[in-house]
């Protein structure tokens, strides 16, 4: 039985956009290409609000985390932690050679703004690396805020890990100010695994200009010199670039006020049936709009739980690393719906006896 989806990536894809993975190839430096390349890059473009340049890598999102490192960093970075993806972005930057400083926060905490402002004021970075939705912990950190403080700091280029909220939470790129904003199109975009989206502003192709050892694939001045194009430097995900053509037509036509709004119908919703029954392990406030992080309060067996839910075709996830059993996790992203949390928390009381 196929198990739907509760789980913050892979999420749930719906049938008739797998479907568009079966389409017929087509060359990828012929005039076919082009127009599917253009219509994407388009689409995303109204999606994200944004006349930046759009980057489609043939990775998951951490390609293009490394991207951002790469092409970005040139003396240090400040590289802010608060769980398991953020953590591994300062990683990602050390083991290309880059030197970093960290604001670090326990994990279910959210970054304060003002401890970017402190740390970025030394004059020390050139590049921010924030994560927008830590979905280890399920954690959303105060996006907007970090605006503000940003345009006293035009030297420093901001890159965004939106992988889990990109497509779900509305982001205005070019009103926020955001230099270089990355996604996988396995979470909030509701399709399979395996590509990925950034945009990135003339202020980071500058600076990308003056990096040295950028390498070759996930260099951002290789990918623009296709742009104009309308292609990309290698061979890329074909399947996918038909099924997010296809993807964003949907989203668009839903529009993406209506769909943050039907996320946050079921992030309360679940968030309130946590309360019941469990405890948030999210920070009052700070709690994620795709995906609800659960302190296992009652000591139940996830793993177990997991296991019944597979009878009844569903999937949710445990914690992430160290927070496996002390935590799980239900997301309520891409094309799930109220009904479908619905259908899932009735399941889990009726296995846990509620
Ligand atoms: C899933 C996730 C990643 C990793 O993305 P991949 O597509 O698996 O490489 C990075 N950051 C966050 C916040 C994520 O949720």
């Amino acid at each position: 039985m196929h198990k739907k989806l509760f789980i913050p990536g892979p999420t749930e894809v719906l049938e008739d956009v797998l479907e568009k993975l079966t389409t017929p190839q087509i060359g990828h430096r012929t005039k076919e290409f082009s127009e599917l390349f253009s219509s994407v890059v388009s689409k995303l473009k109204k999606l994200l609000f944004t006349e930046n340049n759009v980057i489609l890598s043939t990775s998951s999102g951490s390609g293009l985390m490394e991207a951002a490192v790469r092409n970005f960093i040139k003396r240090k970075a400040l590289s802010t932690h608060c769980g398991a993806f953020s953590e591994r972005w300062g990683k990602i930057a050390q083991s290309n050679g880059k030197e970093i400083d960290t604001i670090q926060v326990d994990w279910g905490k959210h970054i304060p703004t003002e401890e970017i402002d402190k740390a970025l004021a030394t004059g020390k970075y050139d590049t921010l690396l924030y994560t927008h939705n830590e979905t280890s912990t399920g954690v959303m950190n105060p996006i907007s805020e970090v605006t503000e403080i940003m345009k006293k700091y035009p030297e420093v280029v901001w890159c965004v890990d939106a992988v889990s909220s990109m497509c779900g939470y509305m982001f205005k790129v070019d009103e926020l100010g955001v230099d270089f904003i990355l996604a996988s199109s396995q979470k909030s975009f509701a399709l399979p695994s395996g590509f990925a989206i950034a945009t990135v502003s003339e202020k980071a192709i500058e600076r990308a200009k003056t990096v040295e050892n950028r390498g070759f694939y996930f260099d951002i001045m290789v990918f623009l010199k296709y742009i104009d194009r309308n292609q990309t430097p290698t061979t890329p995900a074909i399947p996918h670039l038909f099924a997010l053509n296809y993807q964003l037509d949907k989203i668009l036509a839903e529009g993406m006020e209506n769909r943050q709004n039907r996320l946050q119908q079921m992030a309360e919703y679940t968030r309130n049936w946590v309360r019941k029954y469990f405890a948030l392990f999210a920070e009052s406030g700070y709690e994620s709009l795709t995906l609800t992080a659960i302190t296992n309060t009652r000591g139940i067996s996830v793993a177990d739980l997991n296991k019944e839910l597979a009878n009844v075709g569903k999937m949710i996830s445990n914690g992430y690393g160290k927070l496996k059993e002390k935590s799980f996790r239900i997301a309520h992203m891409g094309d799930l719906t109220l009904d479908d949390i619905k259908e899932l928390l009735n399941d889990i009381e009726k296995i846990l006896g509620l």
